[in-house]
Formats: structure tokens, sequence, C-alpha cells
């Protein structure tokens, strides 16, 4: 709800249940604050840390929800249409949040396509850099509904953006001496990442972790790791790792857990998964040093 100056209290029970369990929107819409909808957690994170206290954010993927395989229901799709600002990644990932966006157009829409710009892989979050970019974009959008904050929401992406320097300039230390070195993934979801910091990403299954791998597949991700020198396969943990496991016996490869900060459970963040992928990577690349 556009902010008035009107403001009605919200039972706090309610306020909680509307954000999380009873779909998008419900929640907000009488307390003066935005109601901000995204369609993913690294889409949320970027908006509560960019909005503060001036936005209400509803993230239409549930805790620990399949972000590839999202369907909206008829009330998370009144949420985006009734939502003060919409932040959404278009171009194939989530294909029935893009045909809502498509049908709703809503008037003030943040898409992150703008700086997902690997071609149809989608995982743009695991460069924070990129997720700096996003924060100034939803900063601007914030704003031009709600000039009275416009500052607040500059100001707060900057924030942003230096916690998210501040996680690049720990990764380029950490791996400046993986230049090059092979990061195998089950889930071929770290493109982004790979590409700034110097890695090469060979993947088992592609770019949809929920998709079996074709034998075909698989004998070339082997054949990929074969003299890399690779000994570590990694894998997201929400999605099992049956296939991983294999290869890895197959192989003689240990296996370690990569985020991907997709299906994000209630207490995780951004911040800390980013960490933990550090270390993982840190334990399992073959680097020169
Ligand atoms: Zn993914």
């Amino acid at each position: 709800m556009r902010p008035t100056g009107r403001r009605r209290a919200v039972p706090a029970a309610v306020l909680v249940l509307g954000l999380a369990g009873c779909g998008a929107g419900q929640a907000a819409e009488d307390d003066g604050r935005l109601d901000v909808v995204v369609s993913s957690y690294p889409l949320q994170y970027v908006a509560e840390q960019v909005g503060g206290e001036h936005v209400a954010v509803a993230n239409l993927t549930p805790p620990g929800g399949d972000t590839h395989r999202l369907d909206p229901a008829p009330r998370d799709v009144a949420a985006l249409s009734e939502a003060d600002v919409v932040v959404h990644l278009s171009g194939g990932m989530q294909p029935a949040v893009d045909d809502v966006v498509a049908r709703e157009r809503p008037e003030h829409l943040v898409d992150a396509a703008s700086v997902a710009d690997r071609g149809p892989d989608p995982h743009f979050w695991l460069d924070p850099l990129r997720l700096a970019g996003l924060g100034r974009d939803v900063a601007a959008e914030l704003a031009e509904v709600d000039p009275d904050h416009a500052d607040d929401y500059a100001a707060r992406a900057d924030r942003l953006a230096d916690l998210l320097a501040g996680i690049d300039r720990e990764y380029t230390e950490a791996l400046s001496d993986c230049r090059g070195a092979t990061l195998l993934a089950s889930h071929e979801a770290f493109g982004y990442l790979a590409e700034r910091y110097g890695l090469r990403q060979v993947g088992v299954a592609g770019l949809d972790p929920m998709v079996e791998p074709s034998p075909t597949r698989v004998r070339a991700a082997a054949d990929a790791v074969g003299g890399s020198g690779a000994r570590t396969i990694f894998f997201e943990a929400a999605a099992g790792s049956s296939v991983a496991e294999v290869l890895a016996a197959d192989l003689g490869l240990a296996t370690d857990v990569l985020h991907p900060i997709e299906r994000v459970q209630d207490g995780e963040s951004y911040p800390g998964l980013m960490s933990a992928n550090l270390a993982a990577l840190e334990r399992g690349l073959v680097c020169n040093g």
C-alpha cells in the first residue's frame, strides 16, 4: 500500500503468518509500509536489505521451497498484482511466474535479468558484485514509489554494496591461487561464481537440479573431470546427492555441499551461506598454492 501517512496497527501474529505461510501481500497492507513481492530468496534478501523498515517483503517461494518449480497460487497472483513493487528474475528460471508477471504487468517491476547476463544461466546472485547491482535497481524503484524515503533506500543500497564487496574480497583473496581450478558441481548453478573467481565449472546435472542427468551427460562430466585434478564433487544438500555420490564413488572423489542459495530455510541468510560455500571451496578445490 502506497505510503499515505496512514498507519493502522496489525496484530503481530497475522503479520508473521502473512509473510511466510499464507502467501504474499496479505500481511502489511495496512501499516503504511510498501508491499514488495519477490519470487525467490536472493531477491527477498536484497529487497529487505534495501527497503529496511519501510517495506514488507513477501517471497512467493516458501522457505525450503523449490525456486525452479514455483507455481504461484491464486492468492500469490493477487498479491503480485496488488504489490507496490515486484522484484522478479525473468528468463525461464520460474516460467510460471514469468507468465503471471507478463499477464499482470505490475507498474513497478524490477527485473533482475538486467544483471543476469550469462545467457540461460539464472544464478547471478552467486556473484556478490552482480547482486549489489540489483540492490541499486531496487533502491531506484522504491524511491520512485516512495520519494520521501529515497535517501534512505540509496544509503541502504550503498551499505549492501559494501557488505557484498566485502564478500567479494574474501572470495578473491581465498581463491587467488585457484584460477583455472575445476569446480565439479551436481547442479550447474555456479557459472557466475566461476567466472568471477576464475574457476572452471563442470556440471553433472544441467541448470535444473531436479532433472536427472542422462548417462551420456554423466560420462561427459566424468571425462571433463578426468585429468583436471578435481578431487571433490559439490552437491546441493536440498536436492539430494544420489547422482553425485555415484559419480564420486566411480571416480574416487570426495563429496561436499555447495549451496546455490535457492532453497533457503528460515534462519539461513545470504552472507552466512556464501561464507559456508567459501569454506567448502577452500576444502575441496585443487589450487596451485
Ligand atoms: Zn538453480
